[in-house]
Parts: C-alpha cells; sequence; structure tokens
C-alpha cells in the first residue's frame, strides 16, 4: 500500500490544532508496547476538527483507523499505511445529571467510574478497572464481572465517517453483543455516550470497585504490556482453560508469552515484536484446535502491515 505521509503537510495546512506526527511509532499508543509507525497520526481536538480531518481524508482517499486508548490492539510490526485519528483529550468531558453520566469518547472507563462514585452512582463498578476509553469501551461492548456496557448505556452521539453527519442515536442502535457491536459496519466514529446508572451508596460502590481491581491483580498479569484477554471466550468453555489445559502456560516466542498467571493473557515480556505475539496466539490457535476442536478467536483487534 502507499505510503500516507503527505497528508502530514495537508493536515498542518489546515491547521488541526490537536496534534498531527508523521512516522508515529504506533508501540507508544497500544498496550501491547509494540508496532510499527503510522504514516500520520492525528489527535483531533474537538468534534468539528474530527469532522473536518475525515472530510480531508475522503477527499484524498487515504484510509483512517480509529483508536482509542489502545488498550485492545496488535498493531503489526510495519506499522499502518494511512492515517491514525487518535479519540483522546478533545472528547475528554464528564457531565453528571441525576443518574446519567454523558461523557465524552476520549474519557477513560476508570475517570467515569470514579465519576460515578463521587456521586453514589452504582451500575458501572464492573468497568472501573477496564483500562480503555469509554469510546472503545461502546465500539467493544466492554464488560467484566457481572456488567457490561450494554447494561448501562442509554444513547450514543456518532460521526457518520460516509455522510459527515453527526447524530445522537439509542443504545440498541449499536447492537451491543459478546465484545461487539454495530459500530463499524455502520462506518460510525462514536464521540459520546450517555450511561443510565441508579442511586446506590457511596462505601459499597468504592468497596465493590476495590474487590474487583483486587481480583484482577491478583489473576491477571498487569504488571506486564499486554491487551488484556487475548481471545473471546468460546461458547462452553475459557480459553485460558483450554490454553492452560494444552499445556502452554509460559509457552514463548521472542519476547512473547502466554502467561504464567493467567492463560487467557498474551504478555510481552519486555521485548516482542508483533510477529512474535502473533506467533504464540497462532500456537495456542493450533494446539486448542487440535486438542479440542475449539477454534480460538481474537478478541484483540489486529492492524496495520
Ligand atoms: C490489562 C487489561 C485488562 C483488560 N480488561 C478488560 C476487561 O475486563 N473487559 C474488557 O471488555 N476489556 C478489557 N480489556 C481490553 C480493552 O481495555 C477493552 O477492549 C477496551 O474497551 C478498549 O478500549 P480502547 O479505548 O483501548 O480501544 P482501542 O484498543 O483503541 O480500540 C479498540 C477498537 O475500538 C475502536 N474504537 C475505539 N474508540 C473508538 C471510537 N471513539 N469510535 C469508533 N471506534 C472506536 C477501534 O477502531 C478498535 O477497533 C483489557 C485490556 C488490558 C490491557
Amino acid at each position: 500500500m502507499s505510503n500516507f505521509s503527505y497528508i502530514f503537510d495537508i493536515l498542518k495546512s489546515e491547521n488541526i490544532s490537536g496534534g498531527v506526527l508523521k512516522d508515529e511509532p504506533m508501540s507508544l499508543h497500544t498496550s501491547f508496547k509494540t508496532g510499527g509507525p503510522a504514516d500520520v497520526f492525528v489527535s483531533p481536538a474537538d468534534e468539528n476538527e474530527l469532522k473536518k480531518v475525515i472530510e480531508i481524508l475522503k477527499k484524498e482517499n487515504a484510509p483512517a483507523f480509529v483508536i482509542g486508548n489502545g488498550t485492545n490492539l496488535l498493531v503489526k510490526d510495519n506499522g499502518i499505511r494511512g492515517v491514525v485519528v487518535h479519540i483522546g483529550k478533545g472528547f475528554s468531558y464528564i457531565n453528571t445529571k441525576n443518574e446519567e453520566i454523558t461523557a465524552g469518547a476520549g474519557c477513560l472507563m476508570s475517570e467515569i467510574a470514579q465519576n460515578a462514585l463521587d456521586n453514589s452512582l452504582t451500575g458501572f463498578e464492573f468497568a472501573s478497572g477496564i483500562p480503555g476509553s469509554f469510546g472503545g469501551g461502546m465500539f467493544m461492548n466492554a464488560g467484566a464481572y457481572d456488567g457490561e456496557m450494554k447494561n448501562v448505556l442509554k444513547a450514543a452521539k456518532v460521526l457518520d465517517r460516509n455522510t459527515l453527519e453527526i447524530f445522537e442515536i439509542s443504545a440498541e442502535e449499536l447492537d451491543l453483543g459478546y465484545r461487539k457491536s454495530s459500530v463499524e459496519a455502520k462506518g460510525y466514529i462514536v464521540l459520546e455516550g450517555t450511561i443510565k446508572l441508579g442511586k446506590g451508596d457511596y462505601d459499597k460502590i468504592k468497596d465493590k470497585m476495590n474487590d474487583l481491581n483486587s481480583q484482577r491483580r491478583e489473576k491477571q498479569p498487569l504488571t506486564f504490556p499486554s491487551a488484556g484477554s487475548t481471545f473471546k471466550r468460546p461458547e462452553g468453555y475459557f480459553a485460558g482453560k483450554l490454553i492452560s489445559d494444552s499445556g502452554l502456560k509460559g509457552f514463548s516466542v521472542g519476547g512473547a508469552q502466554v502467561s504464567e498467571k493467567h492463560a487467557g493473557f498474551v504478555i510481552n515480556k519486555g521485548n516482542a515484536t508483533t510477529a512474535d505475539i502473533l506467533s504464540v496466539i497462532k500456537h495456542c490457535q493450533e494446539t486448542v484446535f487440535d486438542n479440542y476442536g475449539v477454534m480460538l478467536e481474537t478478541e484483540v483487534r489486529i492492524l496495520g502491515e
């Protein structure tokens, strides 16, 4: 694919204020800490600027890859030919009214959980330890323990990449399912969301968040870079158990390893390349398939070349 670095000059000449970078290493923007350079990396300052960026990219026929906090992404070592559009700081406001929180897609799930706690609102405790952005949470229908976005999301505001219109939709229109939504198929970029919570007791909410987060620290390899659970849960099984029962705990290629602590996580032990991580993923898929006839599907989204 051709290189789109020239888009850098176009975006600069259009005075995009939110930050435009050229040949930006994606290892700096992914929780796996791997991945080659994106031709251009832009962080629009607000929704109008985002709209302008997408308009330019459409005119130039340049591919646009939207990312949030990069905690569910695996970017290949040769990077991304095209433009990464980062939904971050420009979309990080939070407004709370009664039992509803409306927040920009660039907020972290943990920030929204903290806001819910500060307002004694219950229903978002599950999300306090999920390291992604709110936009990524809506895209993935992120969930943990007894909760998922689908249970609390009421509405969203999106930019339609095809028509460049910005409008509100109900949560139902995102068709949230197990770690999936219709955001990509519909060509949306999520700008904002509104969750509906319930009145709760501050101490109970706090205790629940602390409890869930200590369970995470106990069971998950949080001291190593990863993207959380590498695989989706296959129906009727647990990916981690299938991998560990296949004797793959600790299996490694280069700097990538099936975590000894939780076999559902592939981790970067230090100097892993994305190729190493992909080799570990492939080996787990093949071995588990040979042993149990179950094909593990990645939850992690793979981008680039
Ligand atoms: C240690 C660790 C623990 C984790 N635990 C959990 C967990 O318990 N439960 C869980 O569900 N996940 C978990 N994850 C995975 C990850 O945090 C979630 O999938 C999260 O929702 C991803 O959000 P993000 O902002 O990082 O998205 P990214 O990784 O940046 O992107 C993920 C996908 O969402 C799309 N996207 C992101 N933002 C937008 C937007 N504004 N508009 C349109 N598309 C967008 C991207 O195009 C991409 O396809 C964990 C990850 C780590 C590293």
